[in-house]
Parts: C-alpha cells; sequence; structure tokens
C-alpha cells in the first residue's frame, strides 16, 4: 500500500530555524514519521534559513483571497540531503526579515497578514504540486486558519483531514477587528461562534473549530486547558470538541541531547564525576567561582511570564541561598532586566546570559546539580526532559507537561526524579530550592539521584506512534 502523504506546516524546525520547543517537536516529527508516512515540511522561507541552507526553486504560485486580496509566492525547496522534503513558502515582504514573530518577544503588526498567506499558501502549494496529500498537520496559531481555508477557498480542489496542535494555548493571534477583512473570511466568520473574540478577530479560534481533530502536548495539559485558570477564555470553546482532544507527551531527539555524545559540551560523560568538570567548565564560563562544595541551579528558556521568572527572582531575594545560579535567556524586556538586576547584586553567585545561544544551553543542561523551571503553566516542557537526560536534577512546578513527566522525590529520596511544588508562590519554589541544597550535601544520596534521573526516558518512538495513531483517527473524521 502506499504510504499516505502528510503536510507538516509549522513555522519551526530545529535545527533549521527555531525559537522554542515548537522546533524540536517538528524536527523530531518530520525525521521520524517516516516509519508511517511520508512527511512533507512547509516552512516561512525566513532569510536565516535561505542564508544558510542550499535551495532550489520549485515553483511559483498565485494565493487569492478575496477580489482585493491577491497574493504571489515562491515555492523553493532545501537542497541539504539532510532535509528532505523540506519546502520553503517564500515572500519577501513577509519573510525576508530578522525575526520569526516579531522584535523583543513582540509580535510584526502584520502578523495576520504574513501568517494567512502562510497557511494559504501550503494550500495552494499542495494543491498544485503534491495533490495525493491526504493530511495536514497545523501547529499553533500561525496555521490556524488552514483548515478553515480548506473548507472555504479550496473546497473542491482538496479532500484531506487536519490535525491541529497547540503547542501553547497562551498565544492565540489575536487582533483588532479591522484586520478580519484582510483573511478574505466571509462576515459569518466574525461571529462569536467563529473567529469573533470579545470585539476582536481569534485565529486560533479557526483551528480548534475546524480541524478534524486537535490536540496538545501533554495529558495533564489537555485536561487544563479546558478549565477557566488555563483555559485562557477558550476553555468553553475547547470543552464543545473534548472528545477530539488528546495529549501527547513531547520526546527528546537523544542524538541532539545525550552528554555521551555531546559535542558541544566541555567533557562527554555517563556518570557524575564526568559531569563535574562540565559543573567547573561551566563555573568557569559564567564567571562564577569554581567550587564543588555549593550547588549549580541552571536556568534555560524564553524570560517570560509563563516560565515563572518572577518566582526566581521572587525566591532568590526573600532567601540567602548558599548556592549558584545561571541562567540563558531572552523574552520580555521586564523580565531581562530584572534577571540583570538580580545578576549585578549577586555577582558571586548569579550569572545571566540575555541571547539565545545553542552552544551555552546544551553547558548549562550537562554543567548545573539542579535545572529550575518554576512555570506558570507548562504545556510539555523540553528543559526539564533533557535536564534529566543529563542527570541534571528537576526543580518544577506541578502543572502541565511537567506534572506529567517529574515524578517528585520521596522524602528519603529512594524514589521519584525531581522537586515539585503546588503553586506559583516564590515561598514554595524557594523550600524546594532549600530542600535541593540540602540533597546536594549528601553526596551518596545525590549520587542516586543522578542514576535514577540519568534514567528518565522520553525518545520520540512512543510519541511518534502516538501522533501516527491520531493521523489515522483525522483520516476517519475527514
Ligand atoms: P518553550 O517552547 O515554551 O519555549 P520548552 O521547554 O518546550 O519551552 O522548549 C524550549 C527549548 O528551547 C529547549 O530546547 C531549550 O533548551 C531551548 N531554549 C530556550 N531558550 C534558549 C536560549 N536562550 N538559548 C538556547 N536555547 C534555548
Amino acid at each position: 500500500m502506499e504510504k499516505m502523504e502528510v503536510a507538516l506546516v509549522s513555522c519551526e524546525r530545529y535545527p533549521l530555524i527555531k525559537v522554542g520547543g515548537l522546533a524540536d517537536v517538528v524536527g523530531a516529527l518530520h525525521a521520524k514519521l517516516k516509519k508511517y508516512c511520508v512527511p512533507r515540511l512547509f516552512l516561512p522561507g525566513f532569510s536565516a534559513v535561505l542564508k544558510k541552507y542550499r535551495h532550489q526553486p520549485y515553483g511559483q504560485f498565485d494565493v487569492e483571497f478575496s477580489s482585493k486580496r491577491k497574493e504571489k509566492g515562491v515555492l523553493l525547496k532545501l537542497a541539504d540531503t539532510q532535509f528532505p522534503e523540506t519546502y520553503l513558502i517564500c515572500n519577501e515582504g513577509y519573510f525576508a526579515r530578522d525575526e520569526v514573530y516579531g522584535p523583543g518577544g513582540k509580535d510584526y503588526p502584520d502578523n495576520p497578514e504574513r501568517f494567512s498567506f502562510f497557511s494559504m499558501a501550503a494550500l495552494e502549494c499542495c494543491a498544485r504540486f503534491f495533490q495525493d496529500t491526504e493530511l495536514f498537520h497545523c501547529h499553533d496559531w500561525q496555521t490556524a486558519l488552514l483548515p478553515l481555508y480548506l473548507k472555504t477557498h479550496y473546497a473542491g480542489r482538496i479532500s484531506a483531514s487536519t490535525v491541529f496542535t497547540i503547542h501553547n494555548l497562551g498565544y492565540q493571534g489575536i487582533f483588532s477587528a479591522e484586520k478580519f477583512g484582510i483573511l478574505g473570511l466571509g462576515q459569518e466568520y466574525f461571529r462569536m461562534d467563529q473567529l469573533e473574540f470579545y470585539g476582536k478577530v481569534n485565529v486560533m479560534k479557526a483551528g480548534i473549530i475546524h480541524s478534524s481533530v486537535l490536540n496538545t502536548v501533554s495529558p495533564t495539559y489537555a485536561r487544563e486547558i479546558l478549565t477557566p485558570e488555563y483555559g485562557c477564555g477558550l476553555d468553553g470553546l475547547l470543552a464543545t470538541r473534548k472528545d477530539d482532544l488528546s495529549g501527547i507527551i513531547n520526546g527528546i531527539d537523544y542524538t541532539v541531547w545525550n552528554p555521551a555524545f555531546d559535542g558541544l559540551i566541555a567533557k562527554k560523560y555517563r556518570l557524575l564525576p564526568g559531569k563535574r568538570l562540565n559543573k567547573r567548565a561551566l563555573q568557569k564560563k559564567a564567571g562564577l567561582p569554581e567550587r564543588d562544595d555549593i550547588p549549580l541551579f541552571g536556568f534555560v528558556g524564553r524570560l517570560v511570564q509563563q516560565k515563572g521568572v518572577d518566582l526566581i527572582v521572587e525566591a532568590v531575594r526573600q532567601s540567602e541561598f548558599q548556592f549558584q545560579m545561571v541562567v540563558l535567556g531572552t523574552g520580555d524586556t521586564e523580565y531581562e532586566g530584572k534577571m540583570k538586576e538580580l545578576a549585578a547584586k549577586m555577582p558571586y553567585c548569579v550569572s545571566v546570559m540575555i541571547g539565545y545561544d545553542e552552544a551555552y544551553a546544551h553547558q548549562i543542561y550537562a554543567g548545573s546539580d539542579f535545572f529550575l523551571m518554576p512555570s506558570r503553566y507548562e504545556p510539555c516542557g523540553l528543559g526539564q526532559l533533557i535536564a534529566m537526560k543529563y542527570g541534571t536534577i528537576p526543580v518544577v512546578r506541578k502543572t502541565g507537561g511537567l506534572a506529567d513527566t517529574v515524578e517528585p522525590f520521596d522524602s528519603e529520596y529512594k524514589d521519584g526524579c525531581g522537586f515539585v511544588f503546588e503553586d506559583p508562590d516564590p515561598g514554595q519554589l524557594a523550600s524546594c530550592i532549600q530542600r535541593a541544597i540540602g540533597l546536594y550535601a549528601d553526596s551518596n544520596a545525590m549520587c542516586m539521584a543522578f542514576n535514577r534521573v540519568r534514567k528518565c526516558n522520553f525518545s520520540w518512538s512512543s510519541s511518534v506512534g502516538e501522533y501516527w495513531a491520531l493521523y489515522e483517527k483525522a483520516r476517519k473524521k475527514k
């Protein structure tokens, strides 16, 4: 039997272009789904990708949103054999820019135009060049219009199912009502049961309402988003699709994230003494005293409210920890500022680097004793999964994917693999950090915890199988 042809439509794919965890997920799916189907990836033709990777022209196309909005685009194919079936949807005006979504954690004002174009262009390219496409897998609000355009502009031209994956419900693509016109949809779609949202346009609603099935990236987050606390105003709508909503935990690509083979860290390791060498190297690079008798906490992630950055700052300010902390991240200017202030106040124990740095991220995972992830909400979270592979003990809040993947330690550290606290409260985080400092002082217990944490396995094989099952379900529901 011929394998099903699937279009993965996403703004990120590791290592071509990455802002966050979405890139890792799409990278793994694109590589590993081959076992089941023909996965063809469509990315916007961002300058960063065009500059770095060889490509060749594949075709030209036009899209027509309405009589007033018609656009042209070019489809390129990557020539790098490492990335087969990878296509770039190009339009200079929209994608020849430095940032994916916008500068400094803000959105470009024309994101509705950019991503409605991307969504429709992916459909157009399949209608023209890949007529056997049976399923579209859309990721996040930037591609949420695709399932709707399939029913409107492409009805009769393409017959396919759609899967819509919500990687983070906190980003919905909400725009002022004046932008509705550019989407090329009839006025009947600007109603409360469609894209209208408190007088504005909410693009994510299109994906939730019109996809064949939808999922998010952990079972707990899939349940949480049905509640007002985590639903970001969409819990009611999501509840109407409860039977079609599932949670599939993300995996980790262990060919990239494995301390035994990692060429980006100071010393490859399998055992604790090897890790200690990485700790020294990290302390040196971070400008902190090179000491073994003090525990080192790492943080790698976006510096935004979601990640509980303020909880870390408050917990550290309130307590006088005997510890070191190394932070790497970019995000909101406010949270970047708070972190920099903390480092300026405590230069001997806190080191902060604002920026995106793949190699330094690896070095922090390898060189830290503990990894902080006190997220206010966390759809899945990759940081804690990576940390565990490096024998770095996670300190997390019990929410979303963190709750699904970090089993709390028992009181004697004989079971479990991390420190878990319940509420988004700096005091609760501080007491977890204090417990972690206590564990560090007991070298036998620390060694046992290291060995246990190292064994936690979150490889992609089972999650990719679950995605395939979801595709089959979607196909039946077309
Ligand atoms: P999110 O997708 O919400 O940003 P995840 O924990 O799911 O968070 O994934 C974040 C991914 O991005 C991890 O692989 C992490 O190592 C990486 N990352 C985040 N910030 C940085 C940074 N400043 N430099 C390098 N890697 C980063």
